[in-house]
Formats: structure tokens, C-alpha cells, sequence
């Protein structure tokens, strides 16, 4: 994922673990970026108030640790995401101010 005004990477996908994706980011260099990712498949996602855990950098579903994504923390200023897995289908959200 890049941004779309300085074209630095803020982020990886882990192409196949996920169902939906919406995040919205504070990029460092000032512009607001969202990405919405959604399938015509796509299952609305059970609530999950657990928080997601981090392994090797990506952030994982805590129950079952499958991995889904990566936020370069350094690259954004804030940033809010809600992801719902799609083996699981719980959905995380996350918000880093
Ligand atoms: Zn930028
Ligand atoms: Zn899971």
C-alpha cells in the first residue's frame, strides 16, 4: 500500500487471510489516504473486541495468529483500520492517534 501523494510504502497486505479492509491513514508527509477493500463475496465480520497481536511485524488474529497485515508505524502519523479475517471472520479495528 502507498501513498498517493509521496508514493511511500505505508504498509503490506497479506493477500489471501482477509475478507475486508478499510483503513484510514495520516501519511508523515501530511496527506489523508483511505483504502477500502472489499470482496462481492465478502461476509459481514463477527465483532472481535480482542486486540490484534503482532508477530514479525504484521499484526495476527489472536486466535488462530494468522497473519494479515503490516503498518509502518514510522511512515504514518495515525491511522484507524477495521479488517475482518476471512477463515475466521472476526473483525478487528485498530487506531493508533
Ligand atoms: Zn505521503
Ligand atoms: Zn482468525
Amino acid at each position: 500500500m502507498y501513498c498517493d501523494k509521496c508514493n511511500e510504502s505505508i504498509g503490506y497486505l497479506c493477500y489471501s487471510t482477509y475478507d475486508r479492509l478499510e483503513l484510514k491513514y495520516k501519511c508523515n508527509c501530511g496527506s489523508q489516504g483511505s483504502v477500502i477493500i472489499d470482496f462481492e463475496d465478502s461476509k459481514i465480520g463477527k465483532k472481535c473486541n480482542n486486540e490484534l497481536i503482532i508477530i514479525k511485524n504484521r499484526f495476527c488474529c489472536s486466535k488462530d495468529n494468522e497473519s494479515l497485515i503490516t503498518v509502518l508505524d514510522k511512515k504514518v502519523n495515525s491511522y484507524e483500520m477495521k479488517i475482518t479475517y476471512r477463515s475466521c471472520n472476526q473483525t478487528y479495528r485498530r487506531e493508533v492517534k
